[in-house]
């Protein structure tokens, strides 16, 4: 496990991370997500023994790293924001640069190098120099640097900013599969709530080098609201269904736009056993159904004030 306790830094007056706390355990996916400044690189770079914290500690399995950083970075890969290639060298180059400097063995580089480039999906292109590469091959092999000495965590930084939605789906893809075949840990940083959500297990949401939300979806969720919306679409409007409806104790907010009807319910109410009666009395067909959930993008709002992009 890796925890960041109590980490503070400051940079002159600008107070990046500011008394955070969390955790990986092996074999999670957490993300980390927040807008731009809110201190999601720097943490990262503390984590991952590139800077000193002003205050605080970072542990891998409840000892200090601070002194000993060593044991932390043969387990750990770091995917950092800005992509660190060279231009002129192919994708093979590029590895066995990379993998020099992880003393990996030459025999075991090669073998590492050529299951990499599969994983990457660059086992076409290894040939081409780095130069030629769009976008999106550029950060997934700015992440095959990272899995070279096969790190029990990884930690992605943005790693789909500024590419095109194939690569992006690529590299989420290649996230999942790397978490369930190889057991990868895995803190992927993100201002986008669609990836963090259709990813991670856990979420930490952070502001201001705060962070100010943390659990499952469900439970970040739950912050928000107590109720959930739904929405029915019937095959006609009937005026004395909707009546019917709103005679019901247990529903509030109810919602009428011709055939399109949303109401709320407190979370945990069992609806059903009351609303099919009520549609077979009244003689109404539904047509869809669906419950209708908050965004983490609703929560971030809600507890900021603010959107999470700007
Ligand atoms: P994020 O990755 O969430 O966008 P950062 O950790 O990069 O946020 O930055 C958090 C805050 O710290 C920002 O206000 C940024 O300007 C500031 N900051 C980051 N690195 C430095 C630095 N090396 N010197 C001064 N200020 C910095
Ligand atoms: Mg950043």
């Amino acid at each position: 496990m890796i925890e960041v306790v109590n980490l503070t830094k400051t940079f002159k007056k600008v107070r990046a991370v500011d008394e955070v706390n969390l955790y990986i355990e092996p074999g999670e996916i957490v993300g980390l997500l927040g807008p731009n400044g809110a201190g999601k690189s720097t943490t990262i770079a503390i984590m991952s023994t590139l800077i000193q914290p002003t205050n605080g500690d970072v542990l891998l399995q409840h000892k200090s790293i601070l002194k000993n950083p060593a044991a932390l970075r043969n387990l750990l890969g770091v995917v950092p924001q800005e992509i660190a290639l060279y231009d002129e060298l192919t994708a093979r180059e590029n590895l066995e640069f990379f993998g020099n400097i992880h003393k990996i063995p030459r025999q075991k580089l090669k073998e590492r190098i050529d299951k990499v480039l599969v994983q990457i999906g660059l086992e076409n292109e290894r040939k081409k120099p780095v130069k030629h590469y769009s976008g999106g091959m550029k950060r997934r092999l700015n992440i095959g640097v990272a899995l070279l000495h096969e790190p029990e965590y990884l930690i992605m930084d943005e790693p789909t900013v500024g590419i095109d939605p194939q690569s992006r789906n690529y590299i989420l893809e290649t996230v999942k599969k790397l978490n369930k075949e190889a057991n990868t840990a895995i803190i992927y940083t993100s201002h986008y709530m669609e990836e963090v959500e259709f990813l991670c297990d856990r979420i930490y949401i952070m502001d201001k080098g705060r962070i100010i939300a943390a659990g499952t979806k469900e439970e970040i969720k739950a912050i928000l609201s107590s109720e959930k919306t739904i929405v029915l679409k019937l095959e006609k409007h009937s005026n004395t269904f909707v009546d019917a409806l709103m005679k019901q104790g247990i529903l509030s907010n109810i919602q009428v736009k011709e055939a399109h009807i949303s109401f709320n319910v407190a979370k945990n109410t069992d609806f059903l056993p009351m609303l099919l009666p009520l549609c077979e009395e009244h003689n109404i067909v539904i047509k869809s159904f669906h419950v209708e959930e908050p965004t983490l993008e609703d929560v971030f709002l809600h507890l900021t004030g603010r959107a999470l992009r700007n």
